[in-house]
C-alpha cells in the first residue's frame, strides 16, 4: 500500500513539473524617457514597487544603445550620465522576485556606423545609403561580432540578468516594420558587401562572375543561387546566436534567452523572415527559449495568434515558445483602449506590452494593465 502511494506521489509531481505554465507577463521600461525620469527621479525601488503591484514577471530594459553602455561598461566606448541608476534598478527588481531581462541590439549601431564606414550594409544594388537610417551594420564582420559578444558577456557578468532579449539579430530590413505586400515589395536585400560576397562564395563553393559593377555581381547571385544565398544568411545569423548562446550560458546556465524576429508566418512574403532577416527558427531554436513578436503593424489579435500558432508549428517539437508584443504606440488613444484589454486577455498567458512610459503618460492605459489580464 505504501509503495501503492509513493508511486501516485512520484506520478503526481511528475504531471505537476510537466503542466507547468510559466506565466509572462512583461512590460518594457526604457530608463531614459521623460516620463519615467519626471515620475520616479532616481528613485528605482518606487518604479519596482509599482512594477510588482501590476504583477509584472518580467521587465524588459534596453542595457545599452549604438555605442553607449547604460551600465559601468568597459568595453563601450561611452557611459550614459546617470551610470548607476540601472543597475540599482536591476537591485531593486531582485529584491521583488521579478525577473530582469537586459535588452541587447545587435546589428544596430549608429556609433560604428559612422565611426566604421566599411562595416555599413550593402544593398543588391552595391550601396551603402539604405541601410543609413537603420544604422544597419553588416552581419558578417567578425570584429564587431566579437565586440558584441564581449559586450553580452559584460552584461551577464555586471548586471546578472535573468534573461537577454536579442534584438536586432538580422540582415537589415528597411522599413522599422513591414506592414503592407507594396512595402515589402520595395525593402531592399542585403548584405552585398565585399566581405559578405567572399563568405558567401566560401560557404556555397561558388565562384562569382568578374561582372563590371558589384550590382551585376548581386543580381547574378539572386537570379542563380538564391536558395544558397538565403541559406548562407539564415547560417551566418543562426552562428552568431549559436556563439551568444554559449557565451551567455557559460556565465550563468540558467539565464534565459529571448530573441525578436520578425512576425511573418515561414511562407509569408516568399519565405520573406528568411530570404530577408535571415532569421530561420528552425536552426535557431536550440539556442533560443522565447521567440518575441513585435511588430508596428496593427493586427488584430486573432491574425496575430495565427501567427504565433504557425511559429510554433514551425518550432514542432522544440520547447521554445512564441510571446507576441502589444506595441501600444501604435494606436490612437481614444478607440483603442478595448482593444489593449482585449488583447491582453486574449494572450492572458504569455504577453509582453510596450511600454510602461507610454501607460504612465496615459493612466486609463496602465489601469487596464494592472488589473488585467484576470486569469
Ligand atoms: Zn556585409
Amino acid at each position: 500500500m505504501k509503495i501503492v502511494r509513493y508511486i501516485l506521489f512520484a506520478l503526481l509531481l511528475a504531471m505537476t513539473a510537466c503542466s507547468r505554465f510559466e506565466q509572462v507577463k512583461g512590460v518594457h521600461v526604457l530608463l531614459q524617457k521623460s516620463e519615467i525620469r519626471q515620475r520616479y527621479g532616481g528613485e528605482m525601488g518606487a518604479l519596482a514597487d509599482e512594477l510588482k503591484e501590476a504583477n509584472v514577471t518580467h521587465v524588459i530594459v534596453p542595457v545599452m544603445e549604438d555605442g553607449t553602455a547604460y551600465y559601468p561598461s568597459d568595453v563601450l566606448p561611452q557611459r550614459w550620465e546617470y551610470g548607476t541608476e540601472l543597475l540599482a534598478f536591476r537591485h531593486a527588481l531582485r529584491r521583488r522576485n521579478i525577473n530582469f531581462v537586459a535588452q541587447i541590439p545587435i546589428f544596430q549601431d549608429s556609433y560604428t556606423y559612422r565611426s566604421q564606414p566599411a562595416l555599413r550594409a550593402v544593398n543588391e544594388f552595391g550601396s551603402r545609403s539604405g541601410s543609413e537610417t537603420l544604422s544597419a551594420i553588416c552581419p558578417t564582420d567578425q570584429s564587431y561580432q566579437e565586440y558584441k559578444l564581449q559586450a553580452i558577456e559584460e552584461v551577464m557578468l555586471i548586471l546578472q540578468p535573468d534573461g537577454i532579449y536579442i534584438d536586432k539579430l538580422s540582415f537589415p530590413v528597411e522599413q522599422s516594420d513591414i506592414c503592407t505586400d507594396i512595402l515589402v515589395a520595395h525593402s531592399r536585400n542585403y548584405c552585398f558587401c565585399p566581405t559578405c560576397l567572399t563568405s558567401f562564395s566560401e560557404h556555397a563553393l561558388i565562384e562569382l562572375p568578374k561582372t563590371s559593377s558589384v550590382a551585376e555581381t548581386n543580381e547574378w547571385v539572386l537570379d542563380n543561387y538564391k536558395n544558397a544565398w538565403i541559406q548562407w544568411k539564415t547560417g551566418t545569423i543562426t552562428a552568431f546566436m549559436e556563439k551568444a548562446n554559449k557565451r551567455i550560458h557559460s556565465i550563468d546556465p540558467e539565464c534565459k534567452i529571448m530573441l525578436s524576429v520578425l512576425p511573418w508566418k515561414e511562407d509569408e512574403y516568399n519565405k520573406g523572415r528568411q530570404r530577408l532577416a535571415g532569421q530561420d527558427v528552425k536552426t535557431l531554436a536550440p539556442f533560443i527559449d522565447n521567440f518575441i513578436l513585435k511588430t508596428s503593424c496593427q493586427i488584430p489579435d486573432e491574425n496575430f495568434d495565427s501567427i504565433r500558432l504557425s511559429l510554433l508549428e514551425e518550432l514542432e517539437n522544440t520547447d521554445a515558445k512564441v510571446i507576441p508584443t502589444i506595441q501600444l504606440e501604435v494606436d490612437s488613444p481614444h478607440e483603442a483602449e478595448k482593444d489593449f484589454q482585449h488583447s491582453l486577455q486574449y494572450f492572458r498567458h504569455q504577453v509582453i506590452v510596450s511600454d510602461w512610459g507610454y501607460m504612465l503618460k496615459n493612466r486609463r492605459y496602465l489601469n487596464i494593465f494592472i488589473t488585467e489580464p484576470i486569469i
